[in-house]
Protein backbone atom coordinates (compact mmCIF):
# COMPACT_ATOMS: atom_id res chain seq x y z
CA UNK A 1 0.00 0.00 0.00
CA UNK A 2 0.88 3.46 -0.99
CA UNK A 3 1.15 5.67 2.43
CA UNK A 4 1.74 8.84 0.80
CA UNK A 5 -1.80 9.15 -0.93
CA UNK A 6 -4.64 10.82 0.43
CA UNK A 7 -8.49 10.22 -1.00
CA UNK A 8 -11.34 13.24 -1.01
CA UNK A 9 -14.39 12.79 -0.41
CA UNK A 10 -17.44 14.88 -0.90
CA UNK A 11 -19.94 14.67 1.81
CA UNK A 12 -19.06 14.27 5.35
CA UNK A 13 -21.88 11.67 7.21
CA UNK A 14 -21.79 8.29 8.24
CA UNK A 15 -20.50 6.54 4.67
CA UNK A 16 -18.09 9.37 4.78
CA UNK A 17 -16.65 8.24 8.29
CA UNK A 18 -16.23 4.95 7.67
CA UNK A 19 -14.45 5.11 4.59
CA UNK A 20 -12.09 7.37 6.67
CA UNK A 21 -12.08 4.44 8.96
CA UNK A 22 -10.82 1.71 6.37
CA UNK A 23 -8.77 4.90 4.72
CA UNK A 24 -6.78 4.81 8.18
CA UNK A 25 -6.32 0.80 8.54
CA UNK A 26 -4.85 0.61 5.20
CA UNK A 27 -2.94 3.93 5.17
CA UNK A 28 -4.50 6.70 3.51
CA UNK A 29 -4.99 9.71 4.65
CA UNK A 30 -8.48 11.39 4.55
CA UNK A 31 -10.36 14.85 3.68
CA UNK A 32 -13.37 15.54 3.81
CA UNK A 33 -15.73 18.20 2.24
CA UNK A 34 -18.54 19.35 4.39
CA UNK A 35 -21.21 22.31 5.21
CA UNK A 36 -21.97 21.18 8.20
CA UNK A 37 -19.05 21.79 11.17
CA UNK A 38 -20.28 18.94 13.20
CA UNK A 39 -20.86 16.14 10.67
CA UNK A 40 -19.71 12.60 11.53
CA UNK A 41 -17.61 12.05 8.94
CA UNK A 42 -14.99 14.68 11.08
CA UNK A 43 -14.30 11.82 13.58
CA UNK A 44 -12.50 9.72 10.90
CA UNK A 45 -11.04 11.47 8.15
CA UNK A 46 -7.62 13.85 8.98
CA UNK A 47 -8.81 17.04 7.46
CA UNK A 48 -12.23 18.06 7.22
CA UNK A 49 -12.79 21.03 5.05
CA UNK A 50 -15.82 23.18 5.96
CA UNK A 51 -17.48 24.36 2.98
CA UNK A 52 -20.54 24.66 0.73
CA UNK A 53 -20.10 22.35 -2.24
CA UNK A 54 -20.12 25.35 -4.57
CA UNK A 55 -17.29 26.93 -2.58
CA UNK A 56 -14.46 27.24 -5.69
CA UNK A 57 -11.92 27.89 -3.14
CA UNK A 58 -12.84 25.14 -0.81
CA UNK A 59 -13.05 22.74 -3.90
CA UNK A 60 -9.24 23.86 -5.09
CA UNK A 61 -7.78 23.24 -1.76
CA UNK A 62 -9.67 19.66 -2.25
CA UNK A 63 -7.97 18.78 -5.78
CA UNK A 64 -4.62 20.68 -4.02
CA UNK A 65 -4.61 17.73 -1.44
CA UNK A 66 -6.10 14.67 -2.54
CA UNK A 67 -4.75 12.49 -4.90
CA UNK A 68 -7.91 11.17 -5.91
CA UNK A 69 -11.22 12.45 -4.79
CA UNK A 70 -14.75 10.46 -4.23
CA UNK A 71 -18.25 11.16 -3.25
CA UNK A 72 -20.37 9.53 -0.47
CA UNK A 73 -24.06 10.93 -1.50
CA UNK A 74 -25.38 10.61 -4.93
CA UNK A 75 -26.55 13.98 -5.37
CA UNK A 76 -23.57 16.05 -5.97
CA UNK A 77 -24.43 18.77 -8.63
CA UNK A 78 -22.47 17.71 -11.78
CA UNK A 79 -21.30 21.63 -12.01
CA UNK A 80 -18.87 20.43 -8.93
CA UNK A 81 -17.33 17.47 -11.14
CA UNK A 82 -16.76 19.49 -13.82
CA UNK A 83 -14.85 21.96 -11.50
CA UNK A 84 -12.93 20.02 -9.90
CA UNK A 85 -11.83 18.02 -13.57
CA UNK A 86 -10.99 21.96 -14.71
CA UNK A 87 -8.84 22.58 -11.83
CA UNK A 88 -6.95 18.86 -11.67
CA UNK A 89 -9.12 17.29 -9.48
CA UNK A 90 -8.50 13.49 -10.21
CA UNK A 91 -12.61 12.28 -10.02
CA UNK A 92 -12.05 8.62 -11.42
CA UNK A 93 -15.66 7.64 -11.16
CA UNK A 94 -16.44 10.94 -13.03
CA UNK A 95 -19.98 12.22 -13.03
CA UNK A 96 -22.02 9.09 -15.18
CA UNK A 97 -22.95 7.51 -12.31
CA UNK A 98 -24.32 10.09 -10.90
CA UNK A 99 -26.24 11.49 -13.84
CA UNK A 100 -27.48 7.77 -14.02
CA UNK A 101 -28.69 7.40 -10.65
CA UNK A 102 -29.87 11.10 -10.06
CA UNK A 103 -33.00 10.87 -12.17
CA UNK A 104 -35.41 7.77 -11.72
CA UNK A 105 -36.26 7.44 -15.36
CA UNK A 106 -32.99 7.72 -16.41
CA UNK A 107 -31.60 4.86 -13.99
CA UNK A 108 -34.64 2.87 -15.38
CA UNK A 109 -34.43 3.64 -19.17
CA UNK A 110 -31.19 2.87 -18.87
CA UNK A 111 -30.80 -0.79 -17.68
CA UNK A 112 -33.93 -1.59 -19.57
CA UNK A 113 -31.50 -0.68 -22.78
CA UNK A 114 -28.84 -3.76 -21.19
CA UNK A 115 -31.93 -5.83 -20.65
CA UNK A 116 -32.52 -5.61 -17.06
CA UNK A 117 -36.08 -6.28 -16.27
CA UNK A 118 -37.94 -3.03 -14.16
CA UNK A 119 -41.27 -2.69 -13.28
CA UNK A 120 -43.65 -0.92 -16.28
CA UNK A 121 -42.89 2.81 -15.59
CA UNK A 122 -44.08 5.92 -17.57
CA UNK A 123 -42.33 9.71 -17.15
CA UNK A 124 -45.27 12.33 -16.18
CA UNK A 125 -45.28 15.71 -15.47
CA UNK A 126 -48.32 16.79 -14.50
CA UNK A 127 -52.24 15.46 -13.30
CA UNK A 128 -53.00 14.59 -16.91
CA UNK A 129 -50.29 12.87 -18.15
CA UNK A 130 -50.13 10.79 -14.69
CA UNK A 131 -54.17 9.93 -16.01
CA UNK A 132 -52.89 8.90 -19.13
CA UNK A 133 -49.76 6.86 -17.61
CA UNK A 134 -52.03 5.14 -15.38
CA UNK A 135 -54.42 4.22 -18.29
CA UNK A 136 -52.04 2.65 -19.86
CA UNK A 137 -50.23 0.51 -17.22
CA UNK A 138 -53.18 -0.14 -15.04
CA UNK A 139 -52.93 0.24 -11.09
CA UNK A 140 -52.04 -0.41 -8.52
CA UNK A 141 -48.90 1.99 -8.96
CA UNK A 142 -46.30 4.07 -7.42
CA UNK A 143 -45.74 7.81 -8.17
CA UNK A 144 -42.45 9.35 -7.26
CA UNK A 145 -40.60 12.17 -7.55
CA UNK A 146 -37.96 11.49 -10.08
CA UNK A 147 -35.14 13.39 -8.38
CA UNK A 148 -34.00 13.83 -4.53
CA UNK A 149 -36.24 10.96 -3.31
CA UNK A 150 -34.99 8.75 -0.22
CA UNK A 151 -36.40 6.51 2.36
CA UNK A 152 -39.72 6.34 0.81
CA UNK A 153 -40.23 10.52 0.83
CA UNK A 154 -41.97 11.93 -2.41
CA UNK A 155 -43.93 8.91 -3.26
CA UNK A 156 -47.66 7.94 -3.40
CA UNK A 157 -49.39 4.87 -3.83
CA UNK A 158 -51.70 5.04 -6.62
CA UNK A 159 -54.85 2.86 -6.84
CA UNK A 160 -56.97 5.15 -9.13
CA UNK A 161 -57.57 7.97 -10.86
CA UNK A 162 -58.90 9.44 -7.74
CA UNK A 163 -55.67 9.30 -5.81
CA UNK A 164 -53.61 11.40 -8.06
CA UNK A 165 -55.41 14.50 -6.84
CA UNK A 166 -53.75 14.12 -3.53
CA UNK A 167 -50.35 14.41 -4.93
CA UNK A 168 -48.31 17.69 -4.25
CA UNK A 169 -47.76 18.76 -8.01
CA UNK A 170 -45.11 20.94 -7.46
CA UNK A 171 -42.10 19.11 -8.63
CA UNK A 172 -41.83 18.74 -12.52
CA UNK A 173 -41.00 15.33 -13.22
CA UNK A 174 -42.28 12.37 -11.97
CA UNK A 175 -42.33 8.55 -12.35
CA UNK A 176 -45.34 7.08 -12.55
CA UNK A 177 -44.32 2.83 -11.79
CA UNK A 178 -46.58 -0.63 -11.80
CA UNK A 179 -46.09 -1.87 -8.36
CA UNK A 180 -44.66 -5.09 -8.00
CA UNK A 181 -46.23 -7.68 -6.22
CA UNK A 182 -42.94 -9.14 -4.69
CA UNK A 183 -41.79 -11.57 -1.67
CA UNK A 184 -38.42 -10.00 -1.23
CA UNK A 185 -36.51 -6.95 -1.54
CA UNK A 186 -32.88 -7.36 -2.28
CA UNK A 187 -29.74 -5.35 -2.58
CA UNK A 188 -26.27 -5.82 -3.82
CA UNK A 189 -23.18 -3.73 -3.68
CA UNK A 190 -21.23 -4.08 -6.46
CA UNK A 191 -17.91 -2.35 -6.79
CA UNK A 192 -15.83 -1.90 -10.34
CA UNK A 193 -12.05 -0.72 -9.82
CA UNK A 194 -10.61 2.09 -12.21
CA UNK A 195 -8.57 -0.96 -13.28
CA UNK A 196 -11.33 -2.36 -14.34
CA UNK A 197 -11.83 -5.57 -11.87
CA UNK A 198 -15.14 -6.11 -10.66
CA UNK A 199 -16.34 -7.47 -7.12
CA UNK A 200 -19.44 -8.47 -5.70
CA UNK A 201 -20.83 -8.66 -2.36
CA UNK A 202 -23.28 -11.52 -1.11
CA UNK A 203 -26.72 -10.60 -2.23
CA UNK A 204 -28.80 -9.01 1.20
CA UNK A 205 -32.17 -9.61 2.21
CA UNK A 206 -34.09 -6.25 3.31
CA UNK A 207 -36.59 -5.25 5.75
CA UNK A 208 -37.77 -2.00 5.63
CA UNK A 209 -40.02 0.29 8.32
CA UNK A 210 -41.95 3.42 7.40
CA UNK A 211 -40.03 3.39 4.37
CA UNK A 212 -36.80 3.02 5.97
CA UNK A 213 -34.31 0.36 5.54
CA UNK A 214 -34.81 -1.94 9.33
CA UNK A 215 -32.43 -4.66 8.53
CA UNK A 216 -30.13 -6.77 6.68
CA UNK A 217 -30.20 -10.22 6.13
CA UNK A 218 -27.36 -12.31 4.86
CA UNK A 219 -27.39 -14.48 2.75
CA UNK A 220 -30.58 -13.29 1.49
CA UNK A 221 -32.83 -16.56 2.10
CA UNK A 222 -33.30 -17.15 -1.67
CA UNK A 223 -32.17 -19.77 -3.71
CA UNK A 224 -28.49 -20.32 -4.68
CA UNK A 225 -29.56 -19.19 -8.48
CA UNK A 226 -31.23 -16.17 -7.64
CA UNK A 227 -28.12 -14.93 -5.31
CA UNK A 228 -26.06 -15.74 -8.12
CA UNK A 229 -28.22 -14.32 -10.74
CA UNK A 230 -28.19 -11.22 -8.65
CA UNK A 231 -24.94 -10.65 -8.35
CA UNK A 232 -23.93 -11.68 -12.11
CA UNK A 233 -27.02 -8.85 -12.98
CA UNK A 234 -24.97 -6.22 -10.47
CA UNK A 235 -21.89 -6.86 -12.05
CA UNK A 236 -23.21 -6.61 -15.96
CA UNK A 237 -25.07 -3.45 -14.77
CA UNK A 238 -21.76 -1.84 -14.32
CA UNK A 239 -19.88 -2.95 -17.17
CA UNK A 240 -22.41 -2.28 -19.68
CA UNK A 241 -23.19 1.24 -18.18
CA UNK A 242 -19.45 2.09 -17.81
CA UNK A 243 -19.66 3.10 -14.16
CA UNK A 244 -16.80 3.09 -11.71
CA UNK A 245 -16.50 3.07 -8.14
CA UNK A 246 -19.30 1.30 -5.46
CA UNK A 247 -23.03 0.68 -6.62
CA UNK A 248 -25.64 -0.03 -4.33
CA UNK A 249 -28.16 -1.67 -6.68
CA UNK A 250 -31.85 -2.69 -4.83
CA UNK A 251 -34.01 -5.25 -6.77
CA UNK A 252 -37.61 -7.00 -6.19
CA UNK A 253 -38.12 -10.19 -6.12
CA UNK A 254 -41.73 -11.77 -7.80
CA UNK A 255 -41.65 -15.55 -7.31
CA UNK A 256 -38.22 -16.35 -10.05
CA UNK A 257 -38.29 -12.64 -11.80
CA UNK A 258 -35.74 -10.41 -10.57
CA UNK A 259 -36.59 -6.89 -11.34
CA UNK A 260 -34.29 -3.71 -10.63
CA UNK A 261 -35.75 -1.10 -8.52
CA UNK A 262 -32.68 1.90 -8.00
CA UNK A 263 -29.32 2.45 -7.69
CA UNK A 264 -26.66 4.47 -5.72
CA UNK A 265 -23.53 5.17 -6.35
CA UNK A 266 -21.77 5.38 -3.14
CA UNK A 267 -21.31 2.93 -0.19
CA UNK A 268 -25.36 1.71 0.92
CA UNK A 269 -26.93 1.12 4.18
CA UNK A 270 -28.06 -2.38 3.21
CA UNK A 271 -23.93 -3.17 3.07
CA UNK A 272 -22.79 -2.02 6.20
CA UNK A 273 -23.08 -5.85 7.32
CA UNK A 274 -19.50 -6.30 5.48
CA UNK A 275 -17.90 -4.22 8.38
CA UNK A 276 -17.91 -7.03 10.48
CA UNK A 277 -19.14 -10.23 8.64
CA UNK A 278 -16.68 -9.94 5.15
CA UNK A 279 -12.72 -10.11 4.89
CA UNK A 280 -13.24 -6.96 3.12
CA UNK A 281 -15.58 -4.34 3.90
CA UNK A 282 -18.13 -2.77 0.91
CA UNK A 283 -15.22 0.89 2.14
CA UNK A 284 -12.28 -0.96 1.94
CA UNK A 285 -13.15 -2.20 -1.55
CA UNK A 286 -14.45 1.05 -2.89
CA UNK A 287 -11.40 3.25 -1.40
CA UNK A 288 -9.39 0.29 -3.09
CA UNK A 289 -11.21 0.46 -6.57
CA UNK A 290 -10.86 4.31 -7.14
CA UNK A 291 -7.27 4.37 -5.94
CA UNK A 292 -7.01 1.42 -8.84
CA UNK A 293 -5.36 -1.00 -6.77
CA UNK A 294 -6.08 -4.90 -7.63
CA UNK A 295 -9.49 -5.95 -6.11
CA UNK A 296 -9.17 -8.72 -3.59
CA UNK A 297 -11.60 -11.61 -3.51
CA UNK A 298 -14.58 -10.94 -1.25
CA UNK A 299 -15.53 -13.64 1.60
CA UNK A 300 -18.49 -13.92 3.26
CA UNK A 301 -17.18 -15.34 7.00
CA UNK A 302 -20.63 -15.63 8.94
CA UNK A 303 -24.29 -15.55 8.68
CA UNK A 304 -25.04 -12.00 9.69
CA UNK A 305 -28.43 -9.47 10.29
CA UNK A 306 -27.56 -5.78 10.36
CA UNK A 307 -29.73 -3.72 12.38
CA UNK A 308 -30.31 0.15 12.35
CA UNK A 309 -30.23 1.92 14.98
CA UNK A 310 -32.68 5.35 14.68
CA UNK A 311 -32.59 8.29 16.60
CA UNK A 312 -36.01 7.41 18.58
CA UNK A 313 -34.05 3.84 19.80
CA UNK A 314 -30.98 6.03 22.21
CA UNK A 315 -32.38 4.40 25.70
CA UNK A 316 -31.99 0.71 23.69
CA UNK A 317 -28.50 1.57 23.03
CA UNK A 318 -28.04 2.98 26.60
CA UNK A 319 -29.12 -0.58 27.82
CA UNK A 320 -27.85 -3.12 24.91
CA UNK A 321 -25.77 -6.24 26.40
CA UNK A 322 -22.96 -7.06 23.77
CA UNK A 323 -21.42 -10.33 23.15
CA UNK A 324 -18.10 -11.40 21.19
CA UNK A 325 -20.39 -11.53 18.01
CA UNK A 326 -22.44 -8.38 18.34
CA UNK A 327 -20.50 -5.30 16.65
CA UNK A 328 -21.74 -2.07 17.29
CA UNK A 329 -21.41 0.85 15.49
CA UNK A 330 -22.15 4.29 16.13
CA UNK A 331 -21.94 7.38 13.88
CA UNK A 332 -21.45 10.24 16.58
CA UNK A 333 -24.12 12.08 14.97
CA UNK A 334 -24.59 15.15 17.44
CA UNK A 335 -28.81 15.42 18.07
CA UNK A 336 -30.34 12.24 18.34
CA UNK A 337 -33.43 12.60 16.07
CA UNK A 338 -36.60 10.30 15.32
CA UNK A 339 -36.31 8.45 11.75
CA UNK A 340 -32.65 9.54 11.55
CA UNK A 341 -29.53 6.96 11.15
CA UNK A 342 -27.62 7.19 14.18
CA UNK A 343 -26.06 4.09 13.93
CA UNK A 344 -26.74 -0.16 13.80
CA UNK A 345 -25.67 -3.18 14.54
CA UNK A 346 -24.03 -6.38 12.73
CA UNK A 347 -25.45 -9.32 15.00
CA UNK A 348 -22.99 -12.53 13.53
CA UNK A 349 -23.42 -16.06 13.96
CA UNK A 350 -24.41 -19.51 12.36
CA UNK A 351 -28.01 -19.38 12.85
CA UNK A 352 -30.01 -16.95 10.92
CA UNK A 353 -33.57 -16.92 12.61
CA UNK A 354 -31.50 -16.58 16.09
CA UNK A 355 -29.94 -13.29 14.94
CA UNK A 356 -33.33 -12.02 13.81
CA UNK A 357 -34.57 -13.16 16.91
CA UNK A 358 -31.65 -11.35 18.40
CA UNK A 359 -32.22 -8.42 16.21
CA UNK A 360 -36.15 -7.94 17.54
CA UNK A 361 -35.28 -7.85 20.86
CA UNK A 362 -33.18 -5.08 20.88
P1 LIG B 1 -36.25 5.33 -2.00
O1 LIG B 1 -35.31 6.15 -2.80
O2 LIG B 1 -37.13 6.14 -1.11
O3 LIG B 1 -35.58 4.18 -1.30
P2 LIG B 1 -37.55 3.27 -3.61
O4 LIG B 1 -37.78 3.33 -5.07
O5 LIG B 1 -36.54 2.29 -3.15
O6 LIG B 1 -37.24 4.75 -3.11
O7 LIG B 1 -38.94 2.97 -2.90
C1 LIG B 1 -39.08 2.80 -1.51
C2 LIG B 1 -39.82 1.53 -1.21
O8 LIG B 1 -41.12 1.57 -1.80
C3 LIG B 1 -39.17 0.28 -1.77
O9 LIG B 1 -38.17 -0.21 -0.91
C4 LIG B 1 -40.37 -0.65 -1.90
O10 LIG B 1 -40.71 -1.22 -0.65
C5 LIG B 1 -41.48 0.29 -2.31
N1 LIG B 1 -41.59 0.35 -3.79
C6 LIG B 1 -40.97 1.23 -4.59
N2 LIG B 1 -41.25 1.01 -5.89
C7 LIG B 1 -42.08 -0.04 -5.92
C8 LIG B 1 -42.74 -0.78 -6.96
N3 LIG B 1 -42.63 -0.45 -8.25
N4 LIG B 1 -43.51 -1.83 -6.60
C9 LIG B 1 -43.66 -2.17 -5.31
N5 LIG B 1 -43.08 -1.53 -4.28
C10 LIG B 1 -42.29 -0.47 -4.56
MG1 LIG C 1 -34.78 2.40 -2.08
Amino acid sequence: MKKSRTVGILGGGQLAKMLCDSGKKMGYETVILDPSSDSCGRFGADEHIIAEYNDEIALKKLCEEADVITYEFENVPSEVINFLKRNGGNVPQGERPLYLSQHRVREKSAVNEIGVRTADFVAVKNLETAKEALTKIGGPCILKTCSGGYDGKGQWKIQNEEDLNSVDWKNVEYILEKMVNFQKEVSCLVVRGITGDVVTFPVGENIHKNGILNKTIVPARISENLQKEIEELSKRIVEKLEIYGPLGIEYFIEGDEVYFNEMAPRPHNSAHYTLDACNYSQFDIHLLGVLGEKLPEVKLLTPVVMLNIMGEDREKVDKIVLDENTKLHIYGKTEWKQDRKMGHINYCGENIDKLIEKANSF
